[in-house]
C-alpha cells in the first residue's frame, strides 16, 4: 500500500523524493503517481501518495515463475475415445507395418523420458530403479507434475514398483492397441494389482492421478479391471 506524505512549507517533490524515496529524480514519478500534471504545483497540507518499491518496479517486468505456472496447461486435455486419442497423440496405426511390427519413427518422434523426483524400483527386478518414465512427449510435463505432487503429499511410499509406461504391444486381431502403445499409460505396483483383482492401490494415489485427468483401470468392471493401470484418456 502506498504511504502518504503531507506537504510542508518549503517542500518540493524533489525534496520529498530525496527524503522519502532516497532519489530526487523520482519527483516526476511521484507527480505521475498522484496524477499531478506539474511537479511544481503542490501546496502546503496536500496529501501526496508515495509509490512503494513495488510501484517503482519497471512496468514490463519478467513474469515471476508463479505467474508462469498460472498460464494455460502445458499439456492437452485427456481425449475421449479411440479417434480422439489418434487425433491428439498421433496415428499409431499408420506406423504399424504389415508384419505387425512398428516403424521406429513412432517412438523416436513422440516418446521422451519424463524425469521422476524419486526413483521407483522395477517390478520385475526391484534391485533396479527407474529415474524417469518413458511416455508421450505431450504428457511428459504432466507426468512429472503428478510425481512431484506424489512426493509433495508424502505418498512416495505408496508407489512401490514401476510396471511400465510406453510399450508397444503388437496388435492382435480385432483388438485395439493398448494405451501403453501411445505412451499415455503407466502401470504401478503390478505385483499386488493384477488384472481382474481389486488390488491394493492407495486411494490417495488414485485421487491424485484422477485429479490430473487420468483414468484408473481399477474402476473398470469384471475381467477388464486393471488396478495397476493409469491412462490419460477415457472411452478407450
Ligand atoms: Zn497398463
Amino acid at each position: 500500500m502506498a504511504k502518504t506524505c503531507i506537504v510542508a512549507r518549503g517542500d518540493t517533490l524533489t525534496k520529498i523524493a530525496r527524503a522519502r524515496l532516497g532519489d530526487p529524480s523520482l519527483a516526476k514519478v511521484i507527480a505521475d503517481f498522484n496524477g499531478l500534471p506539474d511537479a511544481r504545483q503542490i501546496f502546503v497540507g496536500q496529501a501526496i501518495q508515495l509509490p512503494s518499491a513495488r510501484d517503482l518496479r519497471p512496468v514490463v517486468a519478467a513474469p515471476a515463475p508463479a505467474d508462469r505456472r498460472r498460464g494455460p496447461p502445458a499439456w492437452p486435455a485427456p481425449p475421449v475415445g479411440f479417434q480422439a486419442v489418434r487425433d491428439v497423440f498421433g496415428d499409431l496405426l499408420a506406423y504399424v507395418r504389415d508384419d505387425g511390427s512398428l516403424a521406429p519413427a513412432w517412438e523416436t518422434e513422440r516418446m521422451v523420458k519424463a524425469a521422476l523426483p524419486f526413483p521407483i524400483p522395477l517390478a520385475w527386478d526391484t534391485r533396479q530403479s527407474v529415474t524417469g518414465i518413458r511416455c508421450h512427449k505431450l504428457i511428459a510435463p504432466l507426468v512429472g507434475e503428478v510425481f512431484r505432487q506424489i512426493a509433495a503429499q508424502g505418498l512416495q511410499k505408496a508407489v512401490q514398483t514401476y510396471g511400465g509406461g510406453y510399450n508397444y504391444r503388437p496388435k492382435r486381431n480385432g483388438v485395439k492397441p493398448s494405451t501403453h502403445s501411445w505412451g499415455i499409460a503407466i502401470d504401478l505396483n503390478p505385483n499386488t494389482n493384477a488384472m481382474g483383482t481389486a488390488g491394493d492401490m492407495d486411494p490417495r494415489l488414485v485421487a491424485l492421478f484422477e485429479d490430473h485427468g487420468f483414468v484408473w483401470g481399477g474402476r473398470w468392471a469384471g475381467k477388464g479391471k486393471d488396478p495397476m493401470h493409469f491412462q490419460y484418456c477415457s472411452g478407450y
